[in-house]
């Protein structure tokens, strides 16, 4: 639906030239709900931006449907965007807000008003119809702003941060009602976010971004279960990183750690050229503990301390100087904790968790 071909885009020149894309290249497909996730700064809105139209590339292509855009203006295109603020009329009905847009396109107002009856129903608000927008909560006038730019049937339907306004009890509400929207309407969403669960509990798939550059494209289980690079296992979830060199080689390689321990690397799926350091990152729900001296080829520890969340206690543990690690068990059964402070223990690190990253 959507393909950016090396896409670069610099703001001011010389000594202040500020480089928010970095030859990006990206395809997003139809009817996904697709992703863009960072930290501020990383470029998401600039390539939001770019493919709506309201900012030029300095270099690359952007193409809809195998068809160029550079040079089209953003109401050429059949693409929509909400914004955070949502920007409703304040003196304009419910109703007209959304009618407004097709009447500027030349659609009866007959029609127009069919459309937006059917746009209320969608997004669950009929009875609000003859309100201002004064008189709705902020995620109802956020649903209106999504019934306004979802009337025309864009193709593609741009999504900056659209929920960021809202409190947490409504954002996970509108997380639930923004993905149904795209799934009964079966337009592509492109969405930003800072926001790691967010991304993970809407996309079909989502693109890790990171100073101008995305570093990973997956869905959320690729992006969570297999991260390519450091940033990506730091920024979304929980991870361990061991750093330390690499021992050996091929079937029987192992990390040798700064206190003189060694993880196997055997059968670990390693994706990049192991060098002499590597960093691997390991989930904390991925540990096995078990007690001390049960396993010899474990890695040794010490429970550091212990924290109780109630489905869940994490175990920070410390390995060495400079190694620490936390281990996440759940609680099934109610029954205490199985270690203390203070225990030391045995960990294994199951080699089909194991991912060794880009640093
Ligand atoms: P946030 O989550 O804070 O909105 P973002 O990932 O969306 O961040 P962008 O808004 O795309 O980031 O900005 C990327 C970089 O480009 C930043 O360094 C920003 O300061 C810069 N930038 C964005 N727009 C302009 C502009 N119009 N003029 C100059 N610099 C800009």
């Amino acid at each position: 639906m959507i393909s950016a071909r090396s896409v670069s885009k610099r703001f001011g020149s010389g000594t202040h030239a500020v480089h928010a894309l970095d030859d990006v290249s990206v395809d997003i497909f139809q009817n996904e709900f697709f992703t863009m996730l960072g930290p501020s700064g990383c470029g998401k809105t600039t390539l939001l931006r770019l493919i709506g139209g309201f900012e030029q590339t300095t270099a690359g292509e952007i193409a809809l449907e195998g068809r160029v855009l550079n040079d089209l203006p953003p109401f050429k295109r059949p693409i929509n965007t909400v914004f955070q603020s949502y920007a409703l009329f304040p003196h304009l009905t419910v109703r007209q807000n959304i009618t407004f847009g097709l009447e500027m396109q030349n659609i009866s107002r007959h029609d127009a008003s069919k459309r937006a009856d059917e746009m209320l129903e969608l997004v669950r608000l009929s009875q609000f119809g003859d309100r201002q927008p004064s008189q709705l909560s902020g995620g109802q006038q956020q649903r209106i702003a999504l019934a306004r730019a979802l009337a025309p049937a864009p193709k593609v339907l741009l999504l900056d941060e659209p929920l960021s306004a809202l409190d947490l009890k409504l954002r996970k509400e509108m997380q639930i009602e923004l993905k149904r929207l795209q799934t009964e309407t079966g337009i592509t969403f492109v969405f930003v976010t800072h926001d790691q669960e967010e991304a993970l509990a809407m996309s079909d798939r989502i693109a890790v971004m990171k100073s101008g550059k995305i570093l990973q494209i997956g869905t959320p289980r690729d992006i969570y279960e297999t991260p390519t690079h450091r940033f990506v296992a730091d920024f979304i979830g929980d991870s361990n990183f061991l750093q330390g060199d690499i021992k050996q080689n091929g079937a029987h390689a192992v990390l040798a750690l700064p206190g003189g321990q060694n993880v196997s690397l055997a059968n670990v799926e390693t994706g990049i050229h192991l060098s002499q350091s590597a960093t691997i990152g390991i989930r904390p729900e991925r540990l096995i503990l078990h007690p001390a001296g049960t396993h010899n080829t474990a890695l040794r520890g010490k429970i550091a301390d212990v924290v109780y969340f109630g489905t869940d206690t994490t175990y920070h543990i410390t390995i060495d100087d400079q190694t620490a690690l936390l281990a996440r068990v759940q609680n099934r059964d109610g029954s205490t904790m199985a270690f203390a402070k203070g225990n030391n223990v045995d960990i294994t690190l199951p080699a089909g968790a194991i991912r060794v990253l880009v640093d």
